[in-house]
C-alpha cells in the first residue's frame, strides 16, 4: 500500500499576521506542485485566514491547532470545527501533548474533537504519546495503545483522520527516539489503529518530536512512517521545504 506522505507544519502561538504571511509566501513559491508529499501549515487561529488566503491556488493546506467539540454556543473563547473549515482549512490537530498537559485534554476530550471534526468536513490530526518517565518504566506502547483506543471516534476511518505520534519527551527539546523506537512505535500504532478502525493500510501516521532536515530523510524512510508533524523547523521555510524533500 502507498500512502502519500504528509509533512505538517504546526507553528504554534508563534508569528504575527506579517511574519505568518511572509512565511506562507515563501512555502508558496518554495513548494513545487507534483511533489511527492502533501504539504500542511497550522498556523494560529488568527492566522487561519491570512495564511489560506496567501495559500490560494497551490498544493500547501492549511489547518488548525484545536478545535472545540460543540458545533456552536455559549463558549467563549473557543473556536469550532465549522468555524476553521470557514476559513479555508482541510485538517486540524487535535489532542497535542501541550493541550493535554496545558488544558488537561482527556482522550475523551480529544475523542469528541475529532468527531467534531470530522461532522465539519475536517481531517483530524489526531496526536498521541508517551512521557518520558513511561517510555523509562517501559509503558510507551500500552500508553500510546490506550490513547489511541480512547481517542478515535467512531465516525472516523482509515482514510479520514491522521495519528501523529509524538513522545512527550521528544518536542522542542532536539531529542528523538532510537530509528529502531520509532518504527516499533508506529508498527504498533498502525495494529492498534487497524483493530479500532477496521484496517489502517490506508491510515496516514506521521512521526513528531525535534524533525529537522538533518533527520528527517531517515525517519521518513521507515515503513509505517508516512509524514511528520513539525513544530520548530516548519517556522523557517527553508527547513520546513527540506523536510518535505526528504519525504520523496
Ligand atoms: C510539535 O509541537 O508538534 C513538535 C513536533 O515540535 P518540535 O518539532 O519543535 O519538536
Amino acid at each position: 500500500m502507498t500512502r502519500r506522505a504528509l509533512i505538517a507544519g504546526n507553528w504554534k502561538m508563534n508569528m504575527l499576521r506579517a511574519d505568518g504571511e511572509a512565511l506562507a509566501a515563501a512555502l508558496a513559491s518554495g513548494f513545487a506542485a507534483g511533489a511527492a508529499a502533501d504539504l500542511l501549515v497550522c498556523p494560529p487561529a488568527t492566522l487561519i485566514a491570512p495564511v489560506a488566503t496567501k495559500l490560494s491556488g497551490c498544493a500547501v493546506a492549511v489547518g488548525g491547532q484545536d478545535c472545540h467539540m460543540n458545533e456552536s454556543g455559549a463558549h467563549t473563547g473557543d473556536i469550532a470545527a465549522a468555524m476553521i473549515k470557514d476559513l479555508g482549512a482541510g485538517y486540524v490537530i487535535v489532542g497535542h501533548s501541550e493541550r493535554r498537559a496545558d488544558h488537561g485534554e482527556s482522550d475523551e476530550t480529544v475523542k469528541a474533537k475529532a468527531a467534531a471534526a470530522l461532522a465539519a468536513g475536517l481531517t483530524p490530526i489526531i496526536c498521541v504519546g508517551e512521557t518520558e518517565a513511561q517510555r523509562d518504566a517501559g509503558e510507551a506502547e500500552t500508553v500510546v495503545g490506550n490513547q489511541i483506543r480512547g481517542s478515535v471516534p467512531e465516525a472516523a476511518a482509515e482514510d479520514t483522520i491522521v495519528i501523529a505520534y509524538e513522545p512527550v519527551w521528544a518536542i522542542g527539546t532536539g531529542r528523538t527516539p532510537t530509528i529502531d523506537d520509532i518504527a516499533a512505535m508506529h508498527a504498533h500504532i498502525r495494529q492498534v489503529a487497524g483493530g479500532v478502525l477496521g484496517g489502517a493500510d490506508k491510515l496516514r501516521l506521521l512521526y513528531g518530536g525535534s524533525v529537522k532536515p538533518g533527520n528527517a530523510v531517515e525517519i521518513l524512510a521507515l515503513e509505517d512512517v508516512d509524514g511528520a508533524l513539525v513544530g520548530g523547523a516548519s517556522l523557517k521555510a527553508e527547513d520546513f521545504l527540506a523536510i518535505a524533500a526528504a519525504a520523496a
